[in-house]
């Protein structure tokens, strides 16, 4: 069993060690990626290397004459474009957007103010991805009952840090280059320096030391991003007290050392530190650790991942003072009651991760220029990613994507809302299902979710006046999850047993981020419990965790005898709801127009 501190305890200083090395040089041709959904043609590897459109310009040179043309006053838009889209950003949502406009024929460019990339690239998913398949294999080849359980014999695992972190700077800066390669390759103009709205359709981007280039474009995207949160009263030295941002460089593994935060970022750092060798202490406001999963597969998680490990923790407490570790003195965290805000305690241990959220990246932007007010510092959009003023009017050609906008701070929803805004600005209504977008914590096993946690479903229903089922299955019953000797795990399934429609599925088990897609993409689609639970998965898979889960459901709805599909779903949805109120005219009304359009 785990034992959660109570005392202020004094542990020894671990020896911090701190090397820096370059980080490897990137990768000179494009590789055959796959990055946050986007096709591998859109990168140009089929032959579309350097094939733009005749929309589509190839290079950054030349336009330097059409933006002082274009450049006029700041408040007035200007009469012709140098671009039909600028990006504000290069980070994973600016590069989705970017791809996804050159594809659709429109001359675009994008401006990073530091490296192409952003977080999730450079600082985020990539690199702690990276870590944690490490941390990964380090568990695996350290339970000795798991190895014996598979008869194999392991005499020593270890590492070399340095080796490690090398790993996760190389694989950024591959990804890295791959993003820059893509988007250069397919004609995206990539223009340094820090992008400033300076009024309707225009932009101003520079280096400091240089004189400002503008430029005007039909369309704008911020896509800015977001930076770790640092709550007052921490202090941050990148050494004992750190962000995520110094945490994924591994320049130590300290013996101890509190995670601030169970969010999934201070979750999965804890997998890697406690496979790593340190002892985690985690830090949380909330009264339960992973306050933002569904509660019953936090509950497993924490039997899972936090009580068997090194593992201890505080809740229902804030940080209020952080200190670096200092003249041989340890890292002091002062604690107090969340709720009475009474001091509680005072630990003292070798290093700190603020793992506390993140923070909108807009400062500077010059949204003041365009009369918008961030909210908490998030540019406030509608749903189609449309910028809002400070009046709750729309700023025409202004769109905001990604964590700048803090609709879902996760890599692929910035993607997917770049390519949704293109897909508006090039003449097609889009508006993405946020619901469908899954979320996956890679800790050991992962965890994974789309759509509502059963709280959040049992509360619409009672508002919305429906009915909540919710179906369940062990990995334990899936036969390569015992193959692997990986049986603990669980799928939750919640839905409306009426329609079949899916309300949320969350999955802890053994490669739970990759099972996610074939439910949010039934949840994107329409696609109903009664129609899925025919799909066929082969044997022995671990997507049969979801077959079972799917057939277990009890739905009333009997199954459309065309199978799966988003059309033929939304008659049989407006069939049910309309024979609902007036039976047979609107019925026969349907049938009548199912059969004109042969569906
Ligand atoms: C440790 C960690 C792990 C994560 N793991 C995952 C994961 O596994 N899966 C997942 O989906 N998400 C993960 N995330 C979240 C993910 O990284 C972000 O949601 C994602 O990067 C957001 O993309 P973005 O394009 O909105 O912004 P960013 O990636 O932050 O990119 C914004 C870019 O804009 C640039 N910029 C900012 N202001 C300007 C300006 N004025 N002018 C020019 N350029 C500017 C920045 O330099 C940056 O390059 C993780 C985050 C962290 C911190």
């Amino acid at each position: 069993m785990h034992s959660v501190c109570s005392q202020a305890t004094t542990v020894p200083r671990s020896n911090f060690a701190f090397d820096s090395r370059s980080p490897a040089s990137p990768l000179s041709k494009p590789i055959n990626l796959r990055f946050c959904g986007l096709r591998k043609e859109a990168f140009g590897f089929s032959g579309l290397t350097h094939s733009c459109s005749s929309r589509v310009r190839c290079s950054s040179r030349g336009h330097s004459k059409e933006i002082s043309a274009s450049a006029g006053n700041n408040g007035t838009p200007p009469k012709s474009f140098d671009y039909d889209l600028i990006i504000i950003g290069a980070g994973v949502g600016g590069h989705g957007a970017a791809l996804h406009a050159v594809e659709k024929g429109l001359r675009t460019a994008i401006i990073e103010g530091d490296v192409v990339g952003g977080t999730c690239v450079n600082r985020g998913c990539v690199p702690s991805k990276a870590l944690l398949a490490v941390s990964g294999k380090m568990r695996e080849l350290q339970n000795e009952h798991h190895m014996k359980a598979l008869g194999l014999q392991v005499s020593a695992a270890g590492y070399d840090r340095q080796g490690v972190a090398d790993h996760a700077n190389n694989l950024a800066s591959k990804i890295r280059s791959n993003l820059t390669n893509s988007m250069k390759s397919l004609g995206v103009d990539i223009l340094t320096g820090v992008g400033t709205v300076v009024g309707p359709q225009k932009v101003k981007y520079g280096k400091v030391g240089f004189p400002d280039n503008i430029v005007t474009a039909k369309d704008i995207i911020i896509a800015t991003g977001s930076v770790p949160f640092v709550p007052k009263g921490i202090e941050v030295d990148g050494k004992t007290v750190i962000t995520s941002d110094h945490a994924l460089k591994l320049e130590s593994v300290p013996d101890w050392i509190a995670i601030v935060g169970s969010g999934y970022i201070g979750l999965e750092f804890s997998d890697v530190y406690t496979a790593l060798g340190s002892e985690v202490t985690f830090i949380e406001a909330l009264d339960q650790l992973m306050p933002g999963f569904d509660p019953e597969i936090g509950k497993l998680a924490q039997r899972v991942l936090i009580n068997p490990r090194k593992i201890d923790y505080h809740t229902g407490v804030f940080a209020t003072k952080i200190t670096p570790a200092k003249d041989g003195k340890p890292v002091t965290i002062e604690l107090i009651d969340a709720k009475t805000k009474e001091p509680k305690d005072t630990l003292e241990v070798d290093a700190a991760l603020i793992a506390t959220g993140r923070a909108p990246f807009t400062n500077g932007l010059g949204l003041e220029n365009i009369n918008v007010v961030t909210q908490r510092g998030f540019v406030p959009v509608d749903e189609r990613m449309r910028v809002i003023d400070a009046n709750g009017n729309l700023v025409p050609h202004l769109y905001c994507i990604g964590d700048a906008n803090g609709k879902m701070m996760l890599a692929h929803a910035a993607s997917a809302q770049g390519i949704s805004v293109v897909e508006q600005v090039t003449g097609r209504d889009h508006v993405l299902n946020h619901l469908s977008i899954p979320a996956a914590c890679f800790t050991h096993p992962e965890i994974s979710m789309v759509g509502l946690t059963e709280p959040q479903a049992r509360e619409k229903a009672e508002k919305e006046g429906f009915e909540v089922s919710v179906a369940k299955t062990s990995f334990k019953a899936n036969t390569k999850a015992l193959a692997e000797n990986e049986g603990e795990g669980l799928a939750k399934l919640i839905y409306r047993p009426d329609n079949g429609e899916i309300l949320g599925v969350h999955i802890f088990g053994l490669h739970a981020a990759d099972l996610i897609h074939e439910a949010s993409n039934a949840i994107a689609l329409g696609t109903r419990i009664q129609d899925i639970k025919f799909a066929v998965h082969a044997h022995p898979t671990l997507s049969e965790v979801l077959d079972e889960l799917f057939k277990s459901a009890k739905v009333k709805a009997p199954a459309t005898s065309h199978g799966p599909g988003p059309s033929r779903n939304m008659l049989e949805e407006l069939s049910y709801r309309l024979t609902m109120v007036v039976p047979e005219a609107f019925h026969n009304l349907v049938s009548s127009f199912s059969k004109a359009m042969q569906i």
